[in-house]
């Protein structure tokens, strides 16, 4: 799937994808900030309102219920 390839190239080069704990926006942000503002709705807090939206690759396969073979 080009969309995990282009998702591990991005966290390869410290971008981190997370939700926003307001209204549920889809953000990038650079790793290692502690805070951030949704653009989308102006919610500004810590980091760690924000839900990590892909931790690894197994469950990125999970949320779109994709498992390929190892
Ligand atoms: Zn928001």
């Amino acid at each position: 799937m080009d969309i995990v390839k282009n998702w591990e190239a991005l966290n390869k080069h410290g971008v981190n994808a997370v939700t926003c704990g307001h209204c549920g926006e889809i953000l990038y942000h650079q790793q290692g900030v502690t805070m951030l503002k949704c653009y989308h709705c102006g919610e500004l807090d810590d980091i760690s309102s924000f839900g990590d939206l892909y931790y690894n690759q197994n469950d990125f396969n999970f949320i779109f219920g994709v498992k390929e073979s190892q």
